[in-house]
């Protein structure tokens, strides 16, 4: 490829989503003058014309923000958390209200307590984390727990983790993206549909968009998320699966009693945070809403498809997302241990319907690595996805390592480990252990209407 300069022209793809705005963040804190996001939906505040990406993972009122434990999310940690505590575009959308990682199994609780220990033995984070090993100790640090189901839950409770304002976050990077005067093309203009190739060379030369637009670059970033895998030919390295949201409603005396209760956090159950009052939740109308979602192996959505590199069509999960298909609900076993969350965790609104529940996208490696490579037979084309259902903490940090690899000074070690790797273990079946993941084409009650690839 020709030599990366401050003047080489770049195409982030899905560049309104978790990676892809922190990656053309960090291009432009790094000097680069020439890149340009495509997304099919614009930034949360932009919603006024396109409508917020409801299913992109970063479309969120709270994600869990605290030090990782694994693979590079361990490594960067230190850099995530001071960016979520120190950097002004972040900063003020990350509540550090503590956070209760629990458990009831005892191999649950056996597995948490490795990790408490492991904790112990790091000089910093020693000093954030505490056991908490009955349920007295649990409900000192998390009263509101006082009349939850939570005998024999014993857990981890660090002081510095709490939540992040992910759609806010996100819609920061994107104000800091127009001051820097970063072009952006969102729509059928900014939806990829497939990459323009030299025949002779086979290098990646730019974009051409669903409506025909064509875009030239020097770069093609591809920060797709859960589509990734339908849009370009990963040879099965990525399965896309997607996770329960719900909203719950509060009265405005019952959310001051829930404010600033910590993240709870139990693998068995699902999590929960405190409410946000949400302007506009409905045109014109503010709600108190608390979110909160299961823990389960995910849904796939397996059906032919033809992404680009493929010589015929193959099997992939594809999303169904829930911005262009609205009125899509969630299976009713979901909704069932949707349920069980609010028994267990908040039971004084066991009675109280969902205002909202929808299913949310990520796509998962067999490693629970990032996929952060250039295309080996495409060179120019960079895939920046794989987010394995843990990234966007890393919304401060993770552009900077996708710059990295642009770059070449990503040290080899995180290289290999993000590297292309296809053949490598089987994605539908990452670590999360438990029951394989349930296809929805299988279950009842989800889909609405047409059943046809929307995006
Ligand atoms: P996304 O943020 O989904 O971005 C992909 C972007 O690509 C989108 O903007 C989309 O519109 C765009 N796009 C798609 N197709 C095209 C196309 N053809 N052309 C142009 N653009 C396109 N992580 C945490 O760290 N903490 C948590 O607490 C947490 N909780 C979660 C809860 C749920 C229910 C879910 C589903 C995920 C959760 N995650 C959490 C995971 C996290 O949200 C994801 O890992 C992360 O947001 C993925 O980032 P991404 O950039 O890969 O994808």
């Amino acid at each position: 490829t020709s030599p990366l300069t401050h003047d080489s022209r770049i195409i982030v793809v899905g560049g309104a989503g978790t990676i892809g705005s922190s990656t053309a963040l960090h291009l432009c804190r790094r000097g680069y003058k020439n890149v340009l996001i495509l997304d099919v939906y614009g930034f949360p505040s932009d919603r006024a014309v396109y409508g917020p990406s409801q299913s992109a993972g970063g479309s969120d009122l709270n994600k869990i923000i605290g030090s990782s434990n694994s693979g590079t999310r361990a490594e960067i940690t230190d850099m995530t958390m001071d960016m979520w505590r120190n950097d002004p575009v972040f900063s003020e959308h990350y509540h550090e209200v503590g956070e209760l990682s629990a458990a009831g199994e005892p191999e649950h609780i056996a597995s948490l307590r490795v990790s408490y220990e492991a904790k112990l033995k790091h000089p910093i984070k020693s000093k954030e984390v505490e056991w908490l090993g009955t349920r007295e100790e649990i409900v000192k640090r998390c009263p509101h727990l006082a009349k939850a189901s939570i005998d024999g839950w014993q857990g981890i409770w660090n002081f510095k983790a709490g939540w992040g304002a992910a759609n806010d976050a996100v819609d920061s990077v994107g104000r800091e993206l127009k001051r820097f005067g970063v072009n952006m093309v969102f729509g059928q203009s900014g939806t990829f549909e497939r990459p323009m190739i030299d025949p002779v060379s086979k290098r990646c030369v730019g974009v051409i968009a669903k409506d025909g637009s064509r875009y030239e670059a020097d770069r093609v970033v591809m920060a797709t998320g859960a589509w990734s895998p339908s849009l370009i030919d990963l040879k099965g390295q990525c399965v896309s699966k997607c996770w329960i949201v719900a909203h719950l409603e509060l009265s405005a005396e019952e959310a001051a009693r829930y404010r600033s209760i910590p993240v709870v956090y139990n693998e068995e159950v699902g999590f929960c945070f405190e409410p946000r009052l949400i302007k506009d939740y409905e045109p014109g109308k503010d709600r108190w809403i608390i979110k909160l979602c299961d823990e389960f192996p995910g849904y796939t959505r397996f059906m032919e498809s033809q992404p680009f590199g493929a010589e015929r069509p193959v099997k992939v999960s594809v999303p169904r997302s829930h911005s262009a298909h609205p009125t899509d609900t969630v299976p009713d076993e979901g909704m069932k241990r949707l349920r069980r969350v609010v028994e267990v965790m908040l039971p004084e609104f066991a009675q109280r319907e969902f205002v909202k529940s929808y299913m949310c996208w990520c796509t998962d490696t067999a490693d629970a690595e990032w996929l952060f490579c250039q295309h080996p037979d495409h060179p120019g084309l960079f895939l920046a996805t794989g987010d394995s259902g843990h990234s966007f903490v890393t919304l401060p940090s993770v552009g900077h390592q996708v710059c990295d690899l642009l770059e070449g000074t990503a040290p080899a070690d995180r290289m290999r480990k993000w590297a292309w790797r296809p053949g490598q273990g089987d994605p539908n079946h990452t670590g999360r252990g438990g029951p394989d993941p349930l296809d929805l084409g299988d279950l009842e009650g989800w889909a609405h209407g047409d059943d046809e690839r929307a995006e």
